[in-house]
C-alpha cells in the first residue's frame, strides 16, 4: 500500500465523486454546542435511531440542562437507556455538564461562536471525557469550523484509502487529514466518508468493484483480486 500522503487534486476528485454518487454531503443540523456534546456522547456504540430515541427521552425527562446537570446519575442511565451502555455514558455526560457549570456559571456555550477554532478546541478538550473526536463534532457541526470529526467509519475509509499511515490511531488522524483535506471539504468529506463507509466501504470485506473511489484506492487491488479468486 502507497504510504504517499494524497495529492490536493487527488482529494478534490474524491469529495466530487463522493457527492456525486451519495448526492449531496450536508452536514447533521447546526446545533447548540451543550446539545452537541450531549448527543455525541450519546452515539457511541449505537445507531443514529437509539442515540435521538436516548435524546429525546433524555430531553422529555430533563427539559433544561440545569435539571439535567443536577439529576442523579441513576435517573439519567434510566433515561437513556434505549442508547445501550446508559450505566457509562450518564455519569460522562453529568460530568461534562457539571464541570461547565462550575467553571462559567452556566450551561451557556455561545461565547464559542466567537472564539477561535484553537480556543474553542482547547475548551473542549479540557472537559472530562471529551477528546478530539467529540470537540471535532461540536466545532464542525454546532460552530461551523473547518474539520473533519474521525468516528470509526472516517477512521477506516481513510486508512484503507491511504489518507492516513497505518500506525496513525483515530485521534491522531484528526490533524492528519486536516493536513490533506481543504478546510472547505472537511466537514463534507466527513460526511462522504461516513456514508462510503456505512454504504460501500463497510468494516469486514468492503465492495471495491461498486465503489467511486477505487481507482484512486491502493486498498482496491488486494480486495478485487480477492473476489477474483472467488469468483
Ligand atoms: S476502493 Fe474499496 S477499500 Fe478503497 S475506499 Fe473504496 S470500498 Fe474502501
Amino acid at each position: 500500500m502507497s504510504l504517499r500522503p494524497p495529492d490536493p487534486k487527488t482529494v478534490r476528485l474524491a469529495h466530487r465523486r463522493l457527492e456525486r454518487r451519495l448526492g449531496p454531503l450536508d452536514p447533521p443540523l447546526r446545533r447548540d454546542p451543550v446539545e452537541e456534546l450531549v448527543l455525541t456522547v450519546l452515539s457511541q456504540n449505537t445507531s443514529d435511531v437509539n442515540r435521538d430515541r436516548a435524546f429525546a427521552a433524555l430531553r422529555g425527562r430533563f427539559p433544561t440542562w440545569d435539571a439535567l446537570a443536577s439529576a442523579d446519575a441513576p435517573d439519567v442511565a434510566d433515561a437513556i437507556r434505549p442508547g445501550g451502555l446508559s450505566q457509562i455514558k450518564a455519569p460522562r455526560i453529568l460530568a461534562i455538564l457539571r464541570e461547565i457549570r462550575d467553571r462559567d456559571g452556566s450551561l451557556d456555550l455561545v461565547w464559542m461562536r466567537d472564539a477561535s477554532d484553537e480556543d474553542a478546541a482547547a475548551y473542549l478538550v479540557s472537559l472530562p471525557g471529551v477528546g478530539p473526536k467529540t470537540a471535532a463534532c461540536v466545532l464542525a457541526f454546532s460552530l461551523e469550523r473547518p474539520v473533519i470529526p474521525v468516528d470509526t467509519h472516517v477512521f477506516r475509509v481513510a486508512g484503507r484509502l491511504g489518507w492516513i499511515p497505518p500506525e496513525a490511531n483515530a485521534d491522531q488522524a484528526h490533524e492528519l487529514l486536516a493536513a490533506v483535506v481543504p478546510p472547505k471539504l472537511r466537514v463534507s468529506m466527513h460526511v462522504g466518508l461516513i456514508r462510503l463507509g456505512r454504504e460501500i466501504c463497510k468494516a469486514g470485506r468492503p465492495r471495491c468493484e461498486d465503489c467511486p473511489l477505487n481507482d484512486l484506492c491502493p486498498t482496491a487491488p488486494t480486495y478485487m483480486a480477492g473476489r477474483a479468486d472467488h469468483a
